[in-house]
């Protein structure tokens, strides 16, 4: 039979780390399912660990790496006594309790079990798929304007997307490139009136239309992006230090589904504070934030989980 531990965290990054150290200060001994290192999704560390430089996060006055940020998360959550698997939660089933969780397989037994859960299993950027992307992800491909666009001081760059996080992007990025062109696949947009009319009225945004990028160009960082009309087949290549993709991103809840109450895009929907439809269930960081998305705001709920976790226990002990 499988240990039962008091929390078991499902994730690793901003929020499942900072949950594991405070519940690990609270001595609940967290046992961390961080993921798999061969994943570019579920990956220990989070999306932080596809960035370079972080500039954002308080406290680090002259930025820190990604990848680095991470490895002290985890340090500091290890030294009060988290312990971790270095895999990916398979399946997991809340109808009984312990709470029980298949690491290793999804048949069988499962291997651990918890009276507590925090998932902070997070989101990922859809991502385009095409030659360059991944290579060149972190030297001028990038998801996130906030974090990475201070890097483009004067340089062009591109966005690709037509919805309201590209044009958000979009907007934000003509803080600092000299031009920032957003390319889109049709001809109209879908983001919402306002932000159009905002887009519209930027002197430094140009929309290429009904355009698709085939490859983003460049050795060590990126240099350029191949494109082609969708309409025309004419096939071009445009100029580009950023590449900032910008069209939608996909929470990891699919293990979750059926068992933990998923909004219509599939995010896990919170109620006071970080509890799930499932008592002892609780949610932080990405996997129930489309808004935010931010390090600080994942580690700031995962603080919050393991406060409710914590609380939870405690009561279900004098219960
Ligand atoms: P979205 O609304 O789903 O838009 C994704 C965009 O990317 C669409 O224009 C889509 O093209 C394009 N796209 C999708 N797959 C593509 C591919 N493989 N290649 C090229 N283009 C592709 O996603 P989002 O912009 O991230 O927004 C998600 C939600 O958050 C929306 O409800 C949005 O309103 C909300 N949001 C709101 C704000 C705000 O209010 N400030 C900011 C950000 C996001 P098609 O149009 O052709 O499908």
């Amino acid at each position: 039979m499988p240990d039962v531990h008091q929390v078991v965290i499902l994730g690793s990054g901003p929020a499942g780390l900072t949950a594991a150290i405070y519940t690990a200060r609270a001595n609940l001994s967290p046992f961390v399912v961080e993921g798999e290192p061969s994943s570019t999704s579920d990956q220990p560390g989070g999306q932080l660990m596809l960035t370079t430089d972080v500039e954002n996060y308080p406290g680090f006055v002259d930025g820190i790496i990604g990848p680095e940020l991470m490895t002290r998360f985890r340090d500091q959550a290890a030294r009060f006594g988290a312990t971790f698997a270095t895999r990916k939660a398979q399946r997991v089933d809340f109808t009984s309790r312990p709470f029980r969780i298949w690491t290793h397989t999804a048949d069988g037994e499962p291997d651990v079990e918890a009276r507590a859960v925090i998932v902070a299993s997070g989101a990922r950027s859809i991502m385009l798929g095409v030659p360059g992307e991944d290579r060149l992800l972190g030297h001028g491909v990038s998801t996130c304007a906030t974090c990475d666009g201070f890097f483009f001081r004067d340089k062009s760059i591109v966005v690709v997307g037509g919805g309201d996080s590209a044009l958000e992007e979009a907007i934000f990025l003509t803080r600092f490139g000299d031009s920032v062109t957003v390319i889109h696949r049709r001809k109209s947009l879908r983001a919402s009136k306002i932000m159009q009319d905002r887009a519209f009225a930027n002197d430094k945004i140009q929309f290429r239309w009904d355009t698709v990028v085939n490859e983003v160009i460049g050795e060590d960082k990126v240099t350029a992006v191949s494109v082609t009309n969708v309409l025309s087949g004419e096939e071009d290549v445009i100029k580009a230090h950023g590449v900032f993709v910008a069209i939608g991103h996909e929470p990891n809840t699919a293990i979750f589904a059926g068992q933990l109450e998923l909004d219509d895009r599939g995010y896990i929907r919170t109620r006071e504070g970080t509890r799930t439809n499932v008592e002892g269930v609780f949610a932080a960081g990405d996997v129930q934030d489309h808004v935010y998305r931010q390090a600080v705001t994942a580690a700031g709920s995962g603080c919050m989980a393991a406060i409710d976790a914590e609380r939870w226990l405690e009561a279900q002990s004098h219960g």
